[in-house]
């Protein structure tokens, strides 16, 4: 598995950077947000570097299937499977991605009210 230069997820799936990993999926690799939005955040990436749902293709689809699967392992293990959760990626600009590996955020643990976007009132 090669890792992208600058790419601080493929840092993250190499272990060249330390995170807080919960699980390790071989193909895929779940840790906690160093910046988290509530009280349980949650990055799944692929270790593969995509850079967006976009750039999938090929066989990457079975590795995406599985790491949505292993998704709800790791949010019953995180204690937020019976309370619920959601489980977002942002695709560029618009959305807000930061960092240009293809990741999920799980995040739960409050109740995480509406999806709001700046234009909710429309
Ligand atoms: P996005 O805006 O969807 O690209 O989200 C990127 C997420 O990655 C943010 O929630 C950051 O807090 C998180 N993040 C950035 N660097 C790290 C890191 N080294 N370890 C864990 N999470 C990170
Ligand atoms: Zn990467």
């Amino acid at each position: 598995m090669s890792a992208i230069a600058d790419c601080i997820f493929c840092s993250i799936a190499v272990e060249a950077t330390p995170a807080d990993v919960l699980f390790d999926g071989g193909d895929t690799l779940f840790f906690r947000d160093a910046n988290p939005k509530a009280p349980v955040h949650i990055i799944g990436i692929p270790k593969k570097h995509l850079t967006s749902l976009d750039a999938i293709s090929g066989d990457d689809h079975f590795v995406i299937g599985k790491l949505l699967h292993e998704a709800t392992d790791v949010a019953r293990d995180a204690g937020i499977f019976e309370s619920g959760y959601r489980v977002i990626t942002n695709i560029g600009k618009d959305a807000g991605q930061e960092v240009n590996h293809l990741h999920f955020h799980i995040i739960g643990g409050e109740d995480l009210g509406p999806l709001v976007c700046n234009s909710s009132s429309l």
